[in-house]
């Protein structure tokens, strides 16, 4: 592809501040015209008003974020090779991690500069998922590149994410390569097994970002009363029971996620009566729990997103509050609570504001003794710090 017969993406005069700072994306506001001739998934020259070359991008024309830049290389070819040097980066990057078992993220989006594109292994199957017009375009390169670098066994995708219908894309999954895998994988992460349901599970099955944050729950429950609210498949639970808790009580709404945290426990036999297992809302959990005068040394919450965007920051900010409230409420003093919030329109600061309300409401004396966040196969590069979403505060009751 050369420079003049590519479709351009001329922006407004001062709009390509962000892309000189390498921001990977172009917000519909910031286009001044795109060539009639560039379809959805195209890539598009993105210049300036006077000409000067840009970006490589991939072309969204029914997407508020335009396009989404490929390369920042006037010299470079967006084709199957170049996709397959994006995937080889990505996977020597994870390479040069610690290990941690035999599940992790191999492809994180604009981090791994593969915009819109994700992809987790668990064991020999690779789960990718597209979301954007660009990644649903080179879809078969980038999974041929997948199961070449890592010499996974078989692909499953998982692109029924509702984003994609701000792309004009509808949901799709089911196998890409290989052998359908049946429902469930199995997966060792800090020396515990998890049966991963690629083909049901939420999101591409398991929550790898929180895979360091649950080794730390391990640590932290020795002899404790644990509560772990939204447990999925039992990630925290299991952990806490492995660290030594003297009972850990688990809430989920998910009767499915509930049934594979049991055979989870089970699994690594620690299915020995400490474990109590609710499925319940639990914003009613809590104040049942409350109602029965129960209480405990540890609490984990770990809610879905409340705030896709910045836009549903006030409404989401009541229910961390709420949560967060009755959480250390139902603390004893001294206790610990280990609360998240993957909301990327919630920033550390404004959690850290939002739980704050909470304790003075509650009457609670707290500090901070730490912060988290999603694990090291889940990156935050400095040109993308949209990319930055889990956060979490371990904080002491006192
Ligand atoms: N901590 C988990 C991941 C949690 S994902 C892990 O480490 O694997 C969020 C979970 O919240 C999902 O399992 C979802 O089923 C559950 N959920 C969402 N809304 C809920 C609600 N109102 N009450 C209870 N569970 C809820």
């Amino acid at each position: 592809m050369t420079g003049g017969r590519a479709p351009a993406l001329v922006l407004k005069a001062g709009r390509e501040k962000s892309l000189l700072r390498r921001h990977p994306w172009v917000f519909s506001g910031a286009v001044e015209h795109a060539d009639a001739r560039a379809q959805a998934g195209d890539t598009v020259a993105v210049r300036t008003g006077a000409g000067a070359f840009l970006a490589w991008a991939a072309y969204s024309p029914q997407s508020q974020i335009r396009a989404r830049v490929w390369s920042w290389d006037e010299g470079e070819r967006i084709d199957e090779r170049f996709f397959d040097g994006r995937v080889r980066a990505a996977t020597a990057r994870r390479a040069r991690l610690a290990r941690a078992g035999n599940a992790l993220r191999l492809v994180h989006g604009e981090a791994d500069a593969l915009p819109g594109v994700v992809c987790d292994r668990y064991g020999e199957v690779a789960v990718c998922q597209f979301s954007s017009a660009g990644a649903e375009r080179w879809r078969e390169a980038i999974v041929d590149a997948v199961l070449a670098e890592t010499g996974c066994r078989s692909a499953y995708e998982r692109s029924d994410l509702d984003v994609r219908a701000l792309e004009g894309l509808a949901p799709r999954s089911g196998v890409l390569r290989g052998e359908p895998t049946g429902a469930s994988v199995e997966i060792v992460e800090h020396g515990l097994k998890y049966r991963v349901d690629v083909a049901h599970g939420q999101k591409t099955g398991f929550y790898l970002d929180q895979r360091a944050n649950r080794d730390r729950v391990r640590a932290l429950a020795a002899d404790r009363d644990v509560l772990n609210c939204f447990c999925y498949t039992g990630g925290f639970t299991l952990n806490a029971l492995a660290g030594g808790a003297r009972s850990a009580l688990s809430i989920d709404s998910s009767a499915a996620a509930l049934g594979l945290a049991r055979e989870n426990a089970a699994l690594n036999r620690l299915d020995d009566g400490r474990a109590e297992w609710v499925e319940a809302d639990v914003f009613g959990a809590l104040r049942t729990l409350r109602g029965e005068g129960r209480s405990f040394d540890l609490v984990v919450l770990d809610p879905p997103k409340f705030a896709p965007t910045a836009g549903h920051a006030e409404r989401a900010a009541r229910a961390y509050k709420d949560i967060n409230l009755l959480a250390l409420k139902l603390l004893r003093a001294p206790g610990v609570l280990v609360t998240f919030s993957c909301s990327g329109g919630v920033s550390p600061e404004l959690f850290q504001k939002i739980v704050a309300g909470a304790a003075a409401d509650a009457g609670v004396e707290a500090a901070v003794v730490e912060r988290l966040q999603a694990d090291t196969d889940h990156p935050v590069t400095l040109s993308f710090p949209e990319g930055e979403y889990l956060k979490g505060l371990v904080l002491e009751k006192r």
